[in-house]
């Protein structure tokens, strides 16, 4: 009730959010930002920067040379006030980038987890001296947090580019990191598009860079980067997936079935760990797709603010334009086993599953509610795992079986950051079971495990 209230609280706030840099220069018009569930709802606005405001930001920046146990009270103060502020942030997160509430408190705790931990790992080794962070809308607050919270831990100025979709949230928690007493040089907020964060990682100030999002996005910032700075200049990508699931015929059906669910529509499967290709043994399929699709039937889409609701909006015209085209192309070849109506205000895309003879027929990620399936045979098991690995990715991977020797074999032989056997295909635990894949998926070290910090600093310059 009192998260509720919060929310309605804020309905007729409205944001502004300005570049937040030392140097304040940017004059450019106000962008406005709108609700993805409702797109004539104007959330609030936000100044983009500019190539000349890059270029005195850049000017501006430093390390932050405040003694570690300083840096870690601050950023513990910082976690303090996100969870202070917590029906700010639901609000924003439930506006700007349309979640459910059930997504936004994951969100908020996965902040302060990020805070929480690096705070705790800062220590008197030398920072690198600037990073870039440039993150994506998915998790415009977790994602954003965890790279600034880790360059800034590492005494590390930072210059961060939010999402163009998400610039608000972003604008809130620097507002928050400054309030905790992290100094203006040292973070920096330049939202904008694209070629604000090409001007960035381009910037002489710059000596690493911290990305999350496309792996198109990263491969052209990896080549960026190796124009204009020295090879050693540490490059930290997390990207997207293609990521699979197998169930074989020895699966408990109902776990199997609410765990792919989640896996694959939860977040409206905006996420780089979302499940995108199922594996059902042939024996079980009919069977299996019976009971998925059934369940399918229950979830809820619709208002993020509903507490019902379980699928939001997707982030804006542009990606229910390409997903709808996906689903389209695949009604076109009689491939949609079910798909659903959508609301005609806000970007909606109904979950979708669709049938496919393997994940080989998958050219890229859709990154939204939609699931591909296909059946295989007992004895094409190894076939399969194959086929998975020969995408080039390798983010998350989920098994379903009662048979111990298979998941043993399965999980050695199967290339994937992260593992997830008998139960849902989602998240990860700042500490514990740290973020990250392989290959097309990103260069590791995980985000939220030992070695990532060490990536900020410049005593790792030479590994
Ligand atoms: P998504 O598909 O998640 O939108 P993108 O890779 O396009 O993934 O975006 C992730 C982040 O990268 C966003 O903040 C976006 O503005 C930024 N970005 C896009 N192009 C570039 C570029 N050439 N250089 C630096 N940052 C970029």
């Amino acid at each position: 009730l009192a998260i509720e209230a919060a929310c309605r609280a804020f309905d007729d706030h409205s944001w502004q959010g300005a570049p937040i840099t030392a140097a304040k220069a940017a004059t450019n018009p106000a962008q406005p930002v709108c609700n993805p569930a409702d797109p004539s709802d104007i959330v609030g606005h936000v100044i983009w920067a500019d190539a000349a405001t890059v270029e005195l930001a850049g000017k501006a920046a430093g390390r932050w040379d405040a003694p570690a146990e300083e840096r870690s009270k601050v950023l513990n103060a910082a976690a303090d006030l996100l969870e202070a502020n917590y029906g700010e942030i639901f609000a924003l997160l439930h506006r700007e980038a349309g979640k459910t509430l059930l997504d936004a408190v994951a969100e908020l705790r996965e902040a302060v987890d990020f805070l929480r931990y690096y705070a705790a790992r800062s220590d008197g080794a030398p920072a690198r001296g600037v990073f870039a962070c440039i993150s994506p809308w998915n998790f415009p607050l977790a994602i954003f947090i965890g790279q600034v919270a880790a360059a800034l831990a590492a005494g590390n100025g930072v210059l961060a580019k939010p999402a163009e979709q998400t610039p608000l949230i972003a604008s809130r928690a620097v507002h928050w990191l400054h309030a905790a007493g992290v100094p203006e040089h040292a973070l920096q907020l330049l939202p904008g598009a694209g070629e604000v964060g090409a001007a960035i990682t381009a910037n002489p100030a710059v000596q690493g860079v911290a990305f999350t999002g496309s792996t198109q996005t990263a491969q052209i910032i990896h080549k960026s980067i190796a124009r204009h700075l020295d090879p050693g200049t540490p490059f930290i990508a997390e990207t997207g997936g293609l990521n699979a699931m197998i169930v074989d015929s020895t699966a408990l059906p109902e776990q199997a079935v609410q765990a792919i669910v989640e896996s694959a529509f939860q977040s409206a499967g905006q996420r780089c760990s979302a499940l995108r290709c199922l594996y059902v043994q042939d024996d079980i399929a009919e069977d299996f797709l019976e009971m998925l699709t059934g369940a399918m039937d229950a979830l809820v889409m619709g208002d993020p603010r509903q507490i019902e609701t379980d699928l939001g909006p997707v982030v804006d015209a542009e990606a229910k334009a390409g997903i709808v085209a996906h689903i389209e192309a695949a009604q076109a070849q009689g491939r949609v086993v079910k798909t659903y109506p959508t609301p005609d205000r806000g970007f909606f895309v109904a979950p979708t599953l669709i049938k496919i003879d393997g994940i080989a027929d998958l050219e890229q990620e859709i990154f939204g509610p939609v699931l591909h399936v296909a059946t295989f045979r007992s004895q094409d098991l190894d076939a399969v795992i194959d086929a998975i690995n020969a995408t080039g990715y390798g983010l998350t991977f989920g098994l379903m079986t009662r048979i111990d020797d298979r998941v043993q074999h399965v999980t050695e032989r199967v290339q994937a950051g992260n593992l997830y056997v008998n139960r849902n295909q989602i998240g990860a635990i700042v500490g514990s079971q740290p973020f990250g894949g392989e290959g097309l998926s990103g260069t590791g070290p995980k985000a939220g495990g030992p070695l990532y910090l060490d990536r900020f600093r410049a005593h790792a310059a030479k590994e």
